[in-house]
């Protein structure tokens, strides 16, 4: 493949450019699931809102289906006009191109209570497009470890130890079991969202525990609530850190999930080791491709998955060139694919974000290069993403489900 074309790279102009604020914008911030980041505006920027920031909408839709994340950024050429009642279409400065688009709404269970009352947007479960993910336990253990003085969290990270903002969930630092309470509320708001949008992947995530099989043990009781509220089969990934064997036999023979995500983030031992020292210390390189290879022998090629953060390694600490740092990761997804693993590649957001604009345009020269060269590597391995695991109407930060659809068309 020699570059991107037609939808995908639209995704990929979309993600690196960002959109400018408007009117258009801002309304549809009103009726849209809210972003994390809010826009901020740039140093002489009209701001209608007095305040140099503003909410605004975290996904959008064109109308084939694909999903893009909305970045905020004053100086792109992109920018929304029209309305909700008339529809919104995304515009670029010296183009006639009006190209339709929506945005995931504020889906009105979010403002729903459970049975006894909780509110159910804090209960564990959001969804991105046709993809709901529970995630009930979000406090990662490696944020409470800190061996020879270095933390053992992954440094891309956002998540958080199990402390007072898990509270709400009932997790506990030291904790294995999920309390009851936390699953019915969970139930709750899967029944809510299934009546409300269709779902068409489940995905169980959350924080690593640093002893993999007390992990495997807290996955097992999810994965087994989360089954007897799936009335309508709905396929369930396990997207846990990769898990010892016996554990991996359980989830397969009691038929708890389709399939399964342990995410290496990185390959090559020495990024591995710089990038997810918790990963890396509790589990180990060798032992996290090993468990994904256990995962294959139990579910076959084409089940398993792997996620990856895309460009992390271009941060200067880990001193490889942008060239370099793509071929390595092309040469990594071959070896997995080689081995009935699918790595999938999350574009990586770097702190500065948008002010590193040189950062930027490494990022996506590597983006690119990678997306296009992992497509032939899984077109020539006949590996296309499973349509029960993820879909381009729910993969909003990466590329290959949008690359098999087109190449299907
Ligand atoms: S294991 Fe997961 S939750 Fe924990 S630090 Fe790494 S990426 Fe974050």
């Amino acid at each position: 493949m020699d570059g991107l074309s037609g939808s995908p790279a639209f995704k990929v102009e979309v993600m690196f450019e960002g959109i400018r604020y408007s009117g258009a914008l801002a309304e549809a911030a009103r009726h849209s699931l809210p972003n994390f980041y809010p826009y901020r505006f740039r140093p002489g920027e009209h701001d209608p809102t007095g305040t140099g920031k503003a909410e605004i909408p975290y996904l959008m839709t064109t109308g084939d289906g694909t999903l893009i994340r909305v970045m905020g950024n004053g100086d792109s050429a992109w920018f929304v006009q029209g309305s909700r009642a008339e529809g919104y279409s995304l515009c670029r400065d010296g183009t006639a191109d009006v190209i339709p688009i929506d945005f995931e709404p504020r889906h009105e269970w979010l403002a729903g209570k459970s049975s006894d009352n909780f509110p159910l947007a804090q209960a564990g479960v959001s969804t991105h497009g046709d993809m709901m993910i529970i995630n009930v336990a979000p406090g990662c253990e490696y944020f409470l470890k800190k061996p020879d003085g270095q933390s053992m969290r992954c440094t891309f990270c956002a998540y958080g130890a199990p402390d007072q903002r898990t509270a709400h969930l009932g997790q506990v630092a030291g904790k294995v079991e999920i309390p009851e309470l936390t699953l019915s509320h969970m139930r709750d708001a899967m029944a809510a969202v299934m009546a409300a949008t269709e779902i068409r992947h489940i995905y169980l995530v959350g924080g690593s525990l640093t002893d993999p099989s007390r992990e495997g043990e807290r996955f097992l009781q999810l994965a087994r609530a989360v089954r007897d509220s799936n009335p309508a089969s709905i396929p369930v990934t396990l997207g846990s850190g990769a898990l010892p064997a016996q554990l991996l036999k359980q989830f397969h023979d009691e038929r708890l999930v389709e399939a399964v995500c342990f995410n290496l983030e990185i390959w090559s031992e020495r990024l591995f080791s710089q990038v997810c020292p918790g990963k890396n210390r509790y589990v180990g390189y060798q032992g996290w491709i090993q468990s994904l290879e256990t995962a294959v022998s139990l579910w076959g090629a084409g089940r398993v998955y792997s996620a990856m953060v895309a460009g992390i390694e271009l941060e200067p600490e880990y001193d490889i060139d942008w060239q370099a740092a793509a071929d390595l990761a092309l040469q990594g997804a071959d070896d997995l694919c080689s081995r009935g693993i699918i790595p999938i590649y999350s574009l990586y957001w770097p702190a500065g974000g948008k002010e590193r604009s040189d950062y930027q345009l490494r990022l996506r020269s590597f983006f690119e290069r990678l997306a296009c060269g992992y497509s032939e590597i899984r077109r020539a391995k006949n590996l296309a993403i499973w349509d029960g695991f993820m879909c381009h109407r729910c993969a909003y930060m990466q590329l290959e489900c949008d690359l098999d659809r087109v190449s299907a068309l």
